[in-house]
């Protein structure tokens, strides 16, 4: 069983970095957007040192964090949701008097779209496997759906994609799964005054170090940071 969850998860790395690599050619920066929501420096390490990510990743707590979480995923599946759909966008950013290219990719979790006579409604959740239920969904959860949604809707090839040309509404939400039960949140309740050409610039120019303080006491490179 460990082993299945292992091969998965270093298959997915596999896939995640040859995306990368594929966009690299073209773009100055290629970014996921998790990497946009976390500590700028760590982000970075992470991906020079994909080791690191490895060790982090295969912990048996963050696996099963994983299995739970796929798990999830299939009961939307079966309630008619797509999962896993890729969402990826193209920014330009000024910096230093240059444009930078930079090319956007995540992943939604589950995505539903539902025709009837008012038009298209869709529905988006992002899945969180944690040991603490949230009294609030945490800002860089949100930020991540919110730029999920913006990438989804600006993607010129969305008919294709989902099925629709524009959305009349859309519902986004995260799910949080934890041992004490189950806490669903609606995005639309939280505004946070963070641009997305904010989040993209702190990011090239590796000034948001950490993002949140809380995040050193997590860190896999907090032996090793000097901030
Ligand atoms: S220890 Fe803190 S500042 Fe250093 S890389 Fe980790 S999260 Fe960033």
């Amino acid at each position: 069983m460990m082993d299945l969850l292992i091969e998965e998860f270093i298959e997915d790395m596999k896939k995640h970095e040859e995306l990368r690599k594929k966009y690299e050619k073209e773009y100055n920066h290629v970014i996921y957007v998790t990497d946009l929501v976390q500590c700028t420096r760590k982000a970075r390490l992470l991906k020079q040192l994909p080791q690191v990510n490895v060790l982090v990743s295969l912990a048996p707590k963050v696996l099963m964090g994983k299995w739970l979480h796929d798990k999830i995923e299939n009961y939307f599946q079966k309630l008619g949701f797509n999962i896993e759909v890729p969402v990826e966008a193209d920014y330009h950013t000024i910096i230093d008097d240059e444009v930078v290219k930079v090319k956007l990719l995540g992943r939604i979790d589950a995505l539903k779209v539902d025709l009837c006579d008012a038009g298209a409604f869709v529905d988006i959740y992002e899945i969180k496997t944690s040991q603490k239920l949230p009294e609030q969904p945490y800002e860089h959860h949100i930020l991540q759906v919110k730029m999920y949604t913006t990438m989804l809707f600006s993607d010129p090839n969305l008919q294709d994609k989902i099925g629709i040309a524009r959305p009349e509404h859309v519902n986004e939400y995260i799910m949080y799964v934890t041992p004490q039960g189950i806490r669903t949140f609606p995005v639309t309740l939280y505004n946070i005054d963070v641009s997305f050409e904010e989040l993209i610039k702190d990011y090239i120019e590796n000034r948001k170090i950490p993002r949140y303080e809380w995040e050193c006491n997590y860190c896999p490179f907090r032996e090793i940071c000097i901030r």
